[in-house]
């Protein structure tokens, strides 16, 4: 079987004309553009290079990007509820992202219920997480969308659909494998959510249409545990040997997908473009007041 690779940029060159179109009618419309304002650590290689993609796309789009550096050894819960509170009260910021993962001093549940609920791009306030589990979120898990965006994608391609499909999706954390859980469900596929306790994790893996793997362990899903024609979503990212790889052995995984993201080059770019998708629709839920 023949894979065919969804590559990010096939996405961001599709998604990022209507983007920027979107937010130049905003600008005239209301004499003002969406802010964003990103909290990263300075001293954390992952988190300087997705701040860097992160300013360069916002504002590659017309989205004014802001950020705040904080030592990962040394930032207190205070300091950043400090920067955050600050942000939620200025008018001139809509949007606000704070980099995970966290230094192990500061706790991701409660950051996450800091940040004002209509300016949180991320999609992790309970709020947002709430209206999720009723399919009404106004702004969505940013990881989250990016998969979707990336599974219907090959749905264009092949013509095919969600509903009845088997999906099985790698990974319970809160911020990609439940919320991608719930969207999948919402589109009537059969999911089922593996985790780190799931015994016989080839088996599902076997049977799904579409899978989705965000687990953070190099290479921890076989080539030959993929069904043939299945559609594959690899979130991971992992350094091995200075080289970016993902959770699924990707060159034997490409002899039996139809459809298969790479690492780097897959879900990354799209999530970047997805939090800016959110930033935009936090300015319109402001501007509405
Ligand atoms: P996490 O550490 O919060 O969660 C890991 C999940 O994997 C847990 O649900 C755990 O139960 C499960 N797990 C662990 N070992 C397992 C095993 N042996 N079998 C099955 N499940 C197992 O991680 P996260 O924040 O969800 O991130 C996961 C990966 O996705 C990481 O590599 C992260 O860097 C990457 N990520 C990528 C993007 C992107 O935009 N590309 C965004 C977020 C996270």
């Amino acid at each position: 079987m023949t894979e065919q690779l969804l590559r990010a940029a096939d996405i961001v060159d599709r998604l990022e004309p209507q983007l920027k179109r979107d937010i130049d009618q905003l600008r005239a419309q209301h004499g003002k553009g969406p802010h964003l304002r990103i909290l990263y650590f300075t001293d954390h290689s992952p988190s300087i290079l997705f701040k860097n993609a992160q300013e360069k796309v916002a504002r590659r789009l017309g989205i004014t990007p802001g950020t705040q550096g904080c030592d990962w050894g040394h930032v207190t819960r205070e300091e950043v509820k400090r920067v955050i509170t600050q942000w939620n009260r200025d008018p001139a910021v809509h949007g606000i992202f704070v980099h995970q993962p966290l230094p192990p001093q500061l706790d991701a549940q409660e950051i996450s219920t800091l940040i004002d609920p209509q300016k949180d791009v991320e999609g992790i306030h309970p709020q947002n997480s709430a209206r999720r589990f009723f399919a009404k979120a106004r702004i969505g898990s940013c990881t989250a969308l990016a998969v979707m965006e990336l599974i219907d994608e090959a749905l264009r391609r092949s013509g095919g659909t969600l509903e009845g499909k088997e999906a099985v999706v790698v990974g319970h954390s809160e911020i990609v494998g439940r919320p991608v859980g719930m969207l999948l469900l919402d589109r009537l596929a059969t999911t089922t959510v593996c985790h780190v306790a799931t015994k016989a994790l080839q088996q599902h893996v076997e049977r799904a249409d579409v899978l989705v793997v965000a687990v953070g362990q190099p290479e921890l899903i076989k080539g030959a545990w993929i069904k043939p024609g299945a559609v594959v979503i690899d979130v991971g990212i992992n350094v091995v040997g200075g080289k970016v790889v993902g959770d699924v052995e990707f060159e034997a995984a490409r002899a039996r997908a139809a459809f298969l993201t790479p690492v780097p080059g897959g879900v990354g770019p799209v999530t970047v473009m997805m939090v800016m998708k959110n930033t935009v629709e936090a300015f319109k839920l402001q501007q509405k007041g």
